[in-house]
C-alpha cells in the first residue's frame, strides 16, 4: 500500500539539492501515486489531485484570460454553473450556455475568443449525453480546447480523451473516491504544455488535497469498476420498475430505450450508469413526500458513493441556476435525482414503493 506522507517539506542534502520532494504544496509521494494512478485510468499521460472537483475546474479556469470565452453545455453541475458565471464572469471570461446535444448550436456558439469547451455526458441532472467524438472534432477544429467532466461515467464506463477530449476534471469525492468520506477533484491530460501550466497553477494556487485523502481516494479506486458495474446494474432495474409505477410521470436514465439518446449510450459507454432522473406526479408537493419518505436512499446531496442518495436538484443541487434557466433545461419541481449504491435490489425497490405509495 502507498505510505500516506504527511511531512509538509523535505530534507535536502545541499541548497536546492533534493531528494525528489521539496515542499508539500508542490509534490507529495501520496499525491504523486493518486495523480499517476488517475492518468493511467483516463488512459492520460498527466494527472494533478486537488482539494475538491472545484478546486480543480478554478484551476483549470485560471489558464483563461480576460476576454477569453467559454462554452458549455447547458445542463451542467450547479457549482459548475456558478463557478463559471459568478467567479469566472466578473473576471471578464463570458461563458455561452448550449444545448451540446445539437452540434450545429455548438458551431453557432464558437466565437474568435472561445477557448474551452466545457461537456457533461451525461449530464447533471438531466441525464442529456452529448456525442463526444462529434463535439471534440468541432472543437478541435476551431482551436478550442475541450474538457469533459467526467464523474459521473467514470472511465469505467467511458474515456473522454480516447473519444476526442483534450481534458478530463473529476470530482473524486463522487464514485473514484466511492464512499462519501473524502472531498476531492482531479485534472488529466496528455497535452505536455497543458500540464506544465497546471502543474505550475496547482503550486501556485494551492488548492491541494491532503495525503490522507489521496491515500482514500486511491483505496477507493480499486474497487471503482466494480461498485461502478453493481451499482449500474441495480440502477437498471430499478429504472424499469419505476418506469411502470404509476406514481412517477417520467424516468429519465440513458439505459432504458424510452430515453431519446439510449442508442448514443449504448455506444459511447461501455455500461449503463447508476444515476437516476424521476419526475413524480404531483409536482414539489409530490417530491417533497418521496423525498421525506425514503429510509434507504438518504436525503442527501453529492452521488457516486456506497450507498444510495436522494436529492431534489430544483432547491440543493441546482439551486444556484436562476429559475428561468432551470426551467429552460427541465429542472422542474417535481424532478428528483437518484444516485443508486450497493444496497440490494429488493431493499432499494421497497424503499422507492413505501415512498412513492403516498404521492
Ligand atoms: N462535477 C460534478 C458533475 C459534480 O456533481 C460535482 C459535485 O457535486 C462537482 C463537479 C464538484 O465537485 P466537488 O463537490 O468535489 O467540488
Amino acid at each position: 500500500m502507498p505510505p500516506i506522507v504527511l511531512a509538509s517539506t523535505f530534507a535536502q542534502s545541499s541548497p536546492g539539492v533534493h531528494q525528489g520532494f521539496e515542499y508539500a504544496r508542490t509534490d507529495n509521494p501520496t499525491r504523486r501515486a493518486l495523480e499517476t494512478c488517475l492518468a493511467s485510468l483516463e488512459g492520460g499521460h498527466y494527472g494533478l489531485a486537488f482539494g475538491s472537483g472545484c478546486a480543480a475546474m478554478t484551476t483549470l479556469f485560471l489558464t483563461l484570460r480576460p476576454g477569453d470565452h467559454v462554452v458549455s453545455c447547458d445542463d451542467v453541475y450547479g457549482g459548475t454553473f456558478r463557478l463559471l458565471d459568478k467567479v469566472m464572469g466578473p473576471l471578464g471570461i463570458e461563458t455561452s450556455w448550449v444545448d451540446l446535444s445539437n452540434p450545429s448550436a455548438l458551431e453557432a456558439a464558437i466565437r474568435p475568443e472561445t477557448k474551452l469547451l466545457w461537456i457533461e455526458t451525461p449530464t447533471n441532472p438531466m441525464l442529456k449525453l452529448v456525442d463526444l467524438t462529434i463535439v471534440t472534432e468541432i472543437a478541435r477544429r476551431h482551436g478550442v480546447l475541450s474538457c469533459v467532466d467526467n464523474t459521473f461515467a467514470t472511465p469505467v464506463l467511458q474515456r473522454p480523451l480516447d473519444l476526442g477530449a483534450d481534458v478530463v476534471v473529476h470530482s473524486t469525492t463522487k464514485y473514484l473516491n466511492g464512499h462519501s468520506d473524502v472531498v476531492g477533484g482531479a485534472i488529466i491530460t496528455r497535452d505536455e504544455k497543458l500540464a506544465e501550466k497546471l502543474r505550475f497553477l496547482q503550486n501556485s494556487v494551492g488548492a491541494i488535497p491532503s495525503p490522507f485523502d489521496c491515500f482514500m481516494v486511491l483505496r477507493g479506486i480499486k474497487t471503482l469498476s466494480a461498485r461502478v458495474q453493481a451499482a449500474g446494474e441495480r440502477a437498471t432495474k430499478l429504472a424499469n420498475w419505476l418506469e411502470g409505477h404509476a406514481g412517477v410521470q417520467k424516468v429519465i436514465y440513458p439505459g432504458l430505450a424510452s430515453h431519446p439518446q439510449f442508442e448514443l449510450a449504448a455506444r459511447q459507454m461501455r455500461a449503463p450508469l447508476a444515476m437516476i432522473s424521476v419526475v413524480v406526479r404531483g409536482g414539489l408537493a409530490g417530491a417533497t413526500r418521496m423525498l421525506e419518505r425514503t429510509k434507504i436512499f438518504t436525503l442527501a446531496e453529492s452521488l457516486g458513493g456506497v450507498e444510495s442518495l436522494i436529492e431534489h436538484p430544483a432547491s440543493m443541487t441546482h439551486g444556484a441556476v436562476p429559475p428561468n434557466q432551470r426551467a429552460a433545461i427541465g429542472i422542474e419541481d417535481g424532478l428528483v435525482r437518484l444516485s443508486v449504491g450497493l444496497e440490494g435490489f429488493e431493499d432499494l425497490r421497497a424503499d422507492l414503493e413505501q415512498a412513492l405509495s403516498f404521492t
